[in-house]
């Protein structure tokens, strides 16, 4: 049982590795899978082809994918002045300016980005690699997160398979972290630190999860989340936008094969918070960085969650109770063809 602290390379920060606690008694709060068949089509879903959402207007009648601005937006560009600006003293504010967006993976209410070809989520992937570059080469834009939270266990209620686009005037935490570590690294050593990672991964190999000629998924050493993975090209590139062809189709075969080894895990729809990792777009120098996607499942066990707590929420460090390449050997012997489906895609 692995009992140790490991180094987060990527945030400068130890975990707490103790899975010799993970079967300890639990009496707590459990989570209830009741899968239902969902319908192709809902008439009241707001993600829909064709239907009304709340703000009035009607999405288009879709066949593929779908592209709109947020309803609810949390930035926008006609984000009003502060009430009062403080520039003054210790506290600081400003309009909250930026774009919030919506993508739908699919007109197809009831189908999961694990669900659908490698072809259309290549054809995803350039609507990312779009979006990616109209809104960061806006002068305003410092940062795009494109980002999937999936399943009621991260707060989503409509299945409809959809991801979102915070396209802000700031760079978000994370990022501006990855970005400064990766600048650091290959100043002091000459390399990309992503592709030593990479590296190591592979020469160990033991949490790889799949890899092909041009893109990799591991469970990086260093993870914090039960089922945590990463999905990179091998290659280096800043973000998504400069992949070639045979780099997304590799890519979207080993996006596909690691969602479905997800799904397949407890032969249920698996719940997770996907963030693409791409390089700011403020103008600065970010050679060093390396495009990757993060996938942070909340669940320990079908109906367990990951509790945030005392020295993740309090402290700011992880404290994971599994062992990284226990959950990775689980992963590795998932497979790969996708149980609601029963025929392999590849
Ligand atoms: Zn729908
Ligand atoms: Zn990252």
């Amino acid at each position: 049982m692995t009992w140790e602290e490991r180094w987060h390379p990527l945030r400068e920060e130890w975990i707490i590795v103790a899975a010799h606690r993970q079967n300890r008694p639990w009496s707590g709060e459990t989570i209830e899978h009741a899968e239902e068949l969902l319908p192709e089509y809902v008439s009241d879903c707001y993600l829909c082809p064709g239907n009304l959402r709340v703000s009035g207007r009607r999405n288009d009648d879709y066949t593929s994918t779908f592209v709109f601005d947020n309803d609810h937006p949390c930035v926008g560009m006609d984000a009003p002045p502060p009430q009062k600006v403080e520039s003054s003293g210790i506290y600081l504010n400003r309009p909250a300016q930026g774009f919030a967006r919506v993508v739908c993976y699919s007109p197809n209410h009831s189908v999961a980005l694990a669900e659908l070809e490698i072809s259309e989520i290549e054809n995803l992937l350039r609507v990312w690699q779009e979006q990616y570059r109209e809104l960061g080469s806006r002068p305003e834009i410092n940062h795009v997160l494109i980002f999937e939270n999936k399943g009621e266990a991260v707060g989503v209620s409509n299945p409809h398979p959809h991801c979102q686009i915070y396209a802000t005037n700031f760079v978000f935490k994370t990022i501006e972290t990855e970005a400064r570590v990766s600048q650091q690294h290959l100043a002091a050593t000459g390399r990309i630190i992503f592709q030593d990672i990479i590296e190591a991964e592979r020469a160990d190999n033991r949490r790889v999860i799949f890899e092909n000629e041009r893109a990799i998924a591991f469970m990086p050493y260093f993870a914090r989340y039960a089922y945590e993975v990463f999905v990179a090209p091998k290659e280096r590139h800043r973000s998504l936008a400069t992949l070639s062809d045979e780099e997304l189709r590799d890519f979207a075969a080993v996006l596909k094969n690691t969602l479905v080894r997800f799904d397949n895990l407890w032969r249920m729809p698996f719940p997770y918070v996907m963030a693409l990792h791409q390089a700011p777009t403020d103008g600065g120098d970010y050679s060093g960085f390396h495009f990757h996607v993060e996938f942070h499942p909340p669940l320990r066990r079908p109906t367990l969650l990951k509790y945030l707590a005392g020295p993740e929420i309090g402290g700011g460090n992880f404290l994971s109770d599994t062992s990284p390449e226990e959950k990775a050997a689980e992963l590795r012997a998932a497979g790969d063809v996708h149980y609601k489906i029963g025929a392999s895609n590849f």
